[in-house]
């Protein structure tokens, strides 16, 4: 037996005076003039269904019978639509079946939501997935994240990659976040690790000869959950060896326009533009900045060296953008609050009026020199950050960001992307002072940057690049050290011991000293790229079963506590946690 002949929303008029059996879900049932209308729905759309009583009494009596989501299977004839019932919003709009038997192969229960409806709380969206993937934009979703894919597949084998499968229980990875840890029954008291990334297991393939690999990996962090962040997620992961980083930017590139094509999606133009991390944070404040429009952070410092304002002249770094918009006083203090929040003591503000005339409670302090500094249009407020360069670049860069959301001035049909490169390859912990890796310790140095000063690495760049879409920092790589000296360096100046190194990397350190081949690599974020390719505003609608932001999954009820024995065969057991604040 065949269950059905075709999907229901594929027939047509093609099928016109052919019988067909269809099976789906119903959408919705209506009564009209004694005729029962039955919508039924699968993913390629809706198909109308006609159960006549004079024509199928029993189809009729069953017809009555079922409810929204129930799953039937109706068998009956493809007629035309009179012209008047033609539903141009439907691709099957121009015929509908009349029944002649129609079987209730499932029923459901009544709904926690009904799935027209809109703005349905989210944890009950996840609590009941199953319902929520039958809903258009849940179905579209999955289906781009899958055409998506497909295509980064075909790209990467056209590119001659390796598809080689990497472990996921593991050592740790130091990627920057906490470890997911897996007790170990057979050896109780010890733990894997999960993966954050297949780093190391890749330069390893490198190494072995495999000369351009590929995965698409899930990996593991333990971090707080935000719109584009969960537990687990997925990576475009690769790595090639004998390459520098134009190759790989150039792989990347093709695989993003290959996705773009595979969806129908006008691709972004490449190359796409490179901008240094230093021109990236002095500009924009921020190393993953949305390009999608300008209001560039400029800079003020040496103009403010002899300022009458004590703040500006004593400060290491002024900097200021402009809004084009005078802000009222109520908009000026939820900016300065916000500017607080991220860190600044004030908010100096002047604001040009429509005619260019400039008001600030500042203005009085502010040289006539100073202020035609301030090439400003008439209509806008320039907003000022003074203090610890780092400090001003932050609070610029995310008060540029708000104000550009506020007021409109990003253009949510552009597709920029671009790329950052020359990063630091160290930096400092603001607390304890320790040096530490800003990638990760596997990123080379500059060649002309390898001899610096362990104790003090100030001004090392090293090979790194991230590739940014819209401000979403999409994935990150670099040139890796294929040097067992040079990398017993890099542990060195973050402070690990020789023994240390050998502790948690001695394998590396081995296997780069049996013939490493220079290498290189990246890794992108697949659930952010699939969120921005569906324009979805978080991960968790391209995530069939994501966790919720206290990290609990809704639909299962995990994470759960584990009884004491099972515990106890694992060699471990369950301390009460300890209190945030002291983390
Ligand atoms: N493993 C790195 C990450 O997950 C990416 C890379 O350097 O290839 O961020």
């Amino acid at each position: 037996m065949s269950w059905r002949d075709l999907y229901c929303g594929e027939l047509s008029k093609d099928q016109n005076d052919t019988r067909v059996t269809v099976d789906c879900w119903v959408a919705t049932r209506r009564n009209q003039g004694g005729l029962v209308f039955v919508d039924m729905r699968d993913h390629p759309g809706k198909l109308q269904l006609v159960v006549n009583p004079e024509r199928a009494p029993d189809a009729q009596t069953a017809a009555h019978e079922i409810r929204n989501e129930f799953v039937i299977q109706a068998e009956g004839e493809v007629v035309a639509r009179a012209p008047e019932a033609v539903n141009p919003n439907l691709p099957t709009g121009e015929v509908e079946v009349q029944v002649d038997t129609l079987r209730i192969l499932s029923r459901s229960t009544p709904l926690p939501f009904q799935l027209d409806e809109e703005h349905v709380d989210e944890t009950l969206r996840l609590r009941y997935r199953w319902l929520d993937m039958r809903r258009e934009r849940m179905q579209h979703n999955f289906r781009v994240s899958h055409a998506v894919i497909a295509a980064i597949r075909r790209s990467m084998d056209d590119q001659r990659f390796v598809d080689v499968w990497t472990p996921s229980m593991t050592r740790g990875t130091p990627e920057g976040a906490r470890d997911f840890l897996v007790p170990v029954r057979l050896q109780p008291g010890k733990f894997f690790a999960l993966a954050q990334s297949p780093q190391l297991f890749k330069q390893l393939c490198m190494i072995g000869g495999i000369d351009r690999y590929y995965q698409i990996a899930t990996c593991w962090r333990d971090e707080d959950l935000r719109a584009d962040r969960q537990f687990e997620f997925r990576q475009l992961d690769l790595e090639m060896a004998f390459v520098e980083r134009e190759e790989v930017l150039d792989v990347m590139e093709n695989a993003v326009v290959a996705s773009f094509e595979a969806v129908g999606r006008e691709a972004p133009s490449r190359p796409f533009p490179r901008l240094g991390y230093d021109e990236a944070m002095a500009k924009y404040g921020s190393d993953k900045p949305d390009l999608r429009f300008g209001m560039e952070i400029q800079d003020a410092t040496a103009v403010t060296r002899e300022s009458e304002f004590g703040v500006f002249r004593s400060a290491p770094c002024v900097r200021y953008i402009v809004a084009p918009r005078v802000f009222s006083r109520a908009e000026l203090a939820r900016l300065e609050e916000l500017a607080k929040e991220w860190g600044a003591k004030g908010l100096a503000y002047v604001l040009v009026d429509d005619s260019g005339e400039r008001r600030s409670p500042i203005a009085k302090f502010l040289s006539d020199s100073e202020l035609a500094s301030f090439e400003v249009p008439a209509g806008s407020t320039i907003l000022f950050g003074a203090g610890e360069e780092a400090m001003v670049a932050r609070v610029l860069g995310l008060l540029r960001l708000h104000v550009a959301r506020e007021l409109g001035l990003i253009d949510p049909s552009l597709d920029v992307f671009h790329w950052i490169i020359d990063f630091p390859l160290f930096e400092q912990d603001e607390e304890s002072g320790q040096w530490t890796f800003l990638h990760h310790p596997f990123t080379a140095p500059m060649p002309g940057d390898e001899l610096w000063d362990e104790s003090s690495p100030v001004g090392v760049r090293g090979q790194h690049y991230d590739l940014v879409w819209n401000g979403w920092e999409l994935g990150s790589g670099s040139i890796r050290i294929h040097d067992v000296e040079m990398q017993e360096r890099v542990f060195r100046t973050m402070g690990l011991s020789d023994e240390e190194a050998d502790s948690k990397f001695g394998f590396l350190l081995e296997a780069l000293a049996m013939g490493a081949p220079p290498h290189g690599g990246f890794a992108m974020g697949i659930e952010r790229f699939l969120a921005l390719m569906a324009s979805e505003p978080d991960i968790r609608q391209v995530i069939a079963f994501p966790k919720v932001s206290s990290g609990s999954d809704p639909l299962t009820g995990a994470p759960t506590p584990m009884p004491n024995d099972v515990l106890r065969e694992l060699g471990i057991g369950a301390l009460e946690p300890e209190s945030s604040s002291s983390r």
